[in-house]
């Protein structure tokens, strides 16, 4: 541990002086401050240098536990900072990092966090949030119209009503999630006669009482984990999370999921949702919303639909029609961190019925008093931040049409790197993008030649063998790139119905920075094509299976 040469002192005056006086222009944070509100973009290509890539080697800076016992001055540990974190964190603006979910921020996001940060409201009760709680209500019915386009009427009556509400603000898509489930367990479970309800009797007595075997949450195969989190919090179990198979554009198989609700109906399990999924995580494609409207219909259960990552897409009138049938959800998440440019800390969960949240309200006396108009009654969590002011803010300066841009050039950009990977000898496009993902991996040609060869002869053996060695000159290349540090792109491993349903490792890029220009995606390829070549095994392994047949 590295221990600052000059120690300040504890002292009331010292203590006054941190909670009232600013660091002057010429001090290191005040220059830190000038550097990123003009230029964040040159501040972080300058500062995050990336030079560490064990996490272990890191870990030798976090290592004492110890509370300091001396207090250091302001510009010291802004040193210490600039050279153990900022320098060893991970460029999420990089136009040429496309494997996160992660990108870019508009400027005006900075000063504007400054502004919550220094009003520090807690959107918990109108206590301490005053203007802050109509506009969250309000944001949350901007985002009710995105996806539910009701009348004007419709938000007059119910975006300020103290009884109800259009959604919840939550942290991200996880606690959105899990909300949505929530509400739809009490709903399900709700008080009858004697019997309390499941919120204040709890799971046993409820299935008791209803005389159900069990209740299951359904998804495609490619469901996010958060709901398997949501399973395991409400009490019925991550197991009851039932993944049905997705067909050969990693979309639900509606036959299978109507299969499952008979079957499971004649065991007298309930379905407490089915959720359907815009935007699977791994591989950016829309589930059949309305198809799957109609089994919820008829098996009278929840439809949930996880739009965390594609809810935006909602904004584009051109692409909106791929999210079709989500205006009959009973909830729909989205996270306002993704697709929607605001720091991350962002999510919603809105409902279709205003009085969902009914099934979900807490109250207390000292604060969230019946009929008082505090969010805090129907939130997962407690004390929460006006991050909505940055949602209002962002949909006022960037507006329906800015956003529609956002999303088609998104889109467009995705078609364009999906192009370029097909036009290309040595690289496989693995799933076209729908929205803007999409998964491929480096074949050699003469390896793609010796695939093809492979599927005409059907030959399985030898097509899994070249796979599992391509699986493994995948990761290494994806493993090399970032640690390289120039450009990365994530990996994953997904079934690939063209080869039978086989699990393989393929990259996966999301292409959400506006900043990633073509000729990055370009960059990225040729590095990849570079950086397979380093490959002492599985490169010569692959050829030489390609030479001898
Ligand atoms: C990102 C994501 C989530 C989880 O959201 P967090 O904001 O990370 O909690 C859930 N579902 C899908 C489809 C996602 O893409």
């Amino acid at each position: 541990m590295i221990t600052p040469k000059r120690f300040a002192r504890a002292t009331p005056e010292a203590l006054h002086r941190i909670f009232t006086l600013a660091e002057s222009p010429e001090s290191t944070l005040g220059r830190i401050e000038q550097e990123i509100s003009q230029n964040l973009l040159g501040f972080l290509n300058n500062h995050i240098v990336a030079s560490k890539n064990a996490l272990t080697d890191i870990e030798q800076d976090f290592i004492c536990p110890r509370i300091p016992e001396q207090p250091e001055f302001v510009s010291d540990h802004m040193h210490h900072l600039l050279d153990k974190l900022v320098s060893q964190s991970v460029h999420t603006a990089s136009p040429s990092f496309i494997g996160h979910m992660t990108s870019a921020l508009p400027a005006f996001i900075l000063p504007l966090s400054k502004l919550m940060v220094g009003l520090n409201q807690n959107l918990v009760k109108v206590e301490t949030s005053k203007a802050f709680t109509p506009l969250e209500r309000q944001v949350l019915g901007m985002m009710h119209n995105l996806v539910y386009q009701e009348k004007d009427d419709f938000y007059q009556t119910w975006m300020h009503s103290a009884q109800h509400s259009l959604g919840a603000f939550c942290s991200g898509g996880t606690v959105a999630n899990i909300t949505a489930l929530w509400v739809a367990r009490n709903k399900l479970l709700k008080s009858q006669g004697s019997f309390k309800g499941i919120s204040r009797s709890g799971l046993y007595s409820a299935l008791t009482h209803y005389g159900y075997q069990g209740l299951v949450i359904l998804v495609s195969e490619r469901g996010h984990y958060s709901l398997k989190k949501s399973a395991d919090i409400l009490g019925i179990g991550q197991d009851s999370v039932i993944a049905i198979e997705t067909d050969e554009n990693n979309k639900i198989d509606c036959q299978k999921l109507a299969e499952k609700c008979r079957q499971l109906q004649a065991e007298n399990i309930k379905v407490l949702a089915i959720v359907g999924i815009a935007g699977t995580t791994e591989t950016g494609n829309v589930d059949p919303l309305d198809e799957m409207a109609d089994i919820a219909k008829e098996y009278q259960c929840h439809f949930h639909v996880d739009a965390a990552w594609g809810g935006a897409t909602l904004f584009s009138n051109k692409y909106r029609s791929i999210l079709a049938g989500i205006e009959r959800a009973d909830s729909v998440t989205i996270d306002a961190h993704k697709q929607m440019y605001v720091p991350m800390g962002a999510g919603v969960v809105l409902f279709k019925d205003p009085s969902s949240v009914a099934d979900i309200e807490h109250h207390a006396e000292y604060i969230l008093r019946k009929g008082s108009k505090d969010l805090g009654s129907h939130t997962l969590e407690g004390s929460r931040p006006g991050m909505a002011m940055l949602v209002y803010a962002s949909l006022h300066i960037i507006s329906r049409p800015g956003y529609e841009m956002l999303i088609n050039q998104s889109i467009e950009k995705a078609e364009y790197f999906a192009s370029i990977i097909d036009q290309h000898d040595d690289f496989e496009l693995i799933t076209k993008p729908e929205l803007c993902l999409l998964t491929y991996r480096y074949v050699p040609k003469l390896v793609q030649a010796l695939l093809a060869d492979c599927q005409l002869s059907g030959d399985e053996e030898q097509q899994a063998e070249l796979n599992l060695i391509l699986g493994k000159l995948t990761k290494f290349i994806q493993k090399r790139q970032r640690e390289v540090g120039r450009s990365f792109v994530s990996r994953t491993r997904i079934k690939v119905a063209r080869y039978g349903g086989e699990k393989m490792i393929v990259f996966r890029v999301v292409l959400a920075n506006p900043l990633t220009s073509k000729s990055n995606l370009h960059d990225i390829l040729a590095e990849q094509c570079l950086l397979a070549k380093e490959s002492e095994t599985f490169l010569p392994q692959l050829l030489n299976m390609a030479k001898i047949s």
